[in-house]
């Protein structure tokens, strides 16, 4: 397959050559149409393909409050009265999100002592479903805390052995109510389990930056540098910038990555800030249709748009920076190696109606084609048959 008079991220155009399942070569362009920008592979680095109640009847969020635990109580009211299986809703929403380019996904799988490891198994299925057309590195999530939803701990290990790849955390002062206590046994866990981590983190202000640090200490003293990851990370963008810029220094220097989902209304972690001190940060979903949110499509040049409309940011090359929070970084994070728009790459690219990257963002025009190791998956927004 050859696609013709292409347009690069960088600018150049050329005719792109594929062949089996691989970038074979970029050469000079043809004097044809002008085929698209393309685009390598979004990447969803958070998303919870459990909790989506995405293809059911509209369901009424009935939180009866707005804290996280409110809404903790709430999901598992939601959960009790479903008509549709986590198999069946986490499709769907793959399948969405596969139409809109999203290659490669981190996804948290809730884990507590009422669901036992039932939806690890549910998104298990729809891993070995999809496998052959995207990655879906699984997070065993404890989504009601560890000390307050005893047992947990147990079967987050257990989770890790039946085939999910990293250990999850929950604000461990604001729903545990114990730092030390609950980052020890997800560290042990981890340590056990050969897994990295990745941790929700809502905790805001001095609390919240009290636990990142502990979180970049333990990754240090236990060289998982490069391997733990804090969602959300509020606290961040909830202090003065004197103390967010050593706490990214302490985030930097143990190799701990943050994730952003353009939080609506909490403090949103300083992007440009921990980029400048070495902070590897990423972007992902988070809540798509679900208990906690009505909200999300799992389109990743929307939330890129997000995130940058939240950042304030303007320029182009900001929007090339939210752009590789969606793509590359997304994929370094996940650990994706065979990644990227290079000869000899894997042919997995995303094609828009854009003329630059920043376009891209700002206008998140469809997709009009997915192509995955060489094969056509999706055209117009929607996968083919
Ligand atoms: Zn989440």
């Amino acid at each position: 397959m050859i696609l013709r008079n292409a347009l690069l991220p960088d600018g150049s155009r050329h005719d792109i050559e594929l062949k089996d399942g691989r970038i074979a070569a970029f050469l000079p362009p043809s004097a044809v149409e002008a085929f698209g920008l393309i685009l390598p592979p979004l990447v969803d680095g958070h998303i919870h393909l459990d909790k989506t109640l995405l293809g059911l009847p509209w369901v009424p969020n009935q939180a009866a409050g707005n804290e996280v635990s409110d809404r903790i109580v709430a999901e598992r009211e939601v959960r009790a009265r479903r008509t549709a299986s986590e198999t069946e809703t986490g499709a769907n929403l793959v399948k969405q999100v596969l139409a809109s380019g999203t290659l490669h996904m981190r996804t948290h799988v809730d884990v507590d002592n009422q669901l036992g490891l039932r939806n690890l198994e549910a998104i298990l299925q729809v891993r070995e479903q999809f496998r052959h057309l995207a990655t879906i590195e699984i997070v065993a999530f404890p989504q009601s805390g560890i000390a307050r939803s005893p047992g947990t701990a147990e079967l987050l290990d257990e989770a890790i052995s039946q085939g999910a790849d990293l250990v999850g955390g929950l604000d461990p002062v604001g729903i545990d109510g114990d730092l030390e206590g609950h980052l020890d046994t997800i560290f042990a866990i981890a340590a056990r389990r050969g897994a990295g981590l990745d941790i929700h983190l809502h905790d805001g202000g001095e609390s919240g930056i009290a636990q990142v640090m502990a979180i970049a200490a333990r990754t240090k003293a236990n060289g998982l540098n490069g391997k733990v990851a804090i969602s959300h990370a509020f606290a961040l963008g909830s202090v003065p910038h004197d103390l967010a810029a050593r706490t990214a220094d302490s985030l930097a220097e143990s190799g701990v990555a943050i994730m952003s989902h353009g939080p609506g209304a909490a403090a949103m972690p300083p992007i440009k800030l921990l980029r400048e001190r070495g902070v590897e940060v990423f972007a992902g979903s988070d809540n798509i249709r679900d208990a906690w949110s009505p909200f999300g499509n799992g389109d990743m040049l929307d939330r890129a748009m997000m995130i940058g409309y939240r950042a304030n940011f303007r320029h182009d090359s900001d929007l090339e920076l939210v752009f590789d929070l969606v793509t590359a970084a997304g994929a370094r994070v996940l650990g994706v190696a065979d990644y990227g728009l290079r000869v000899g790459g894997p042919a997995d690219l995303v094609v828009v109606e854009a003329a630059s990257v920043a376009e891209a963002v700002a206008t998140r025009p469809r997709r009009k084609v997915v192509i995955k190791t060489g094969r056509l998956i999706a055209r117009d927004g929607a996968l083919v048959p």
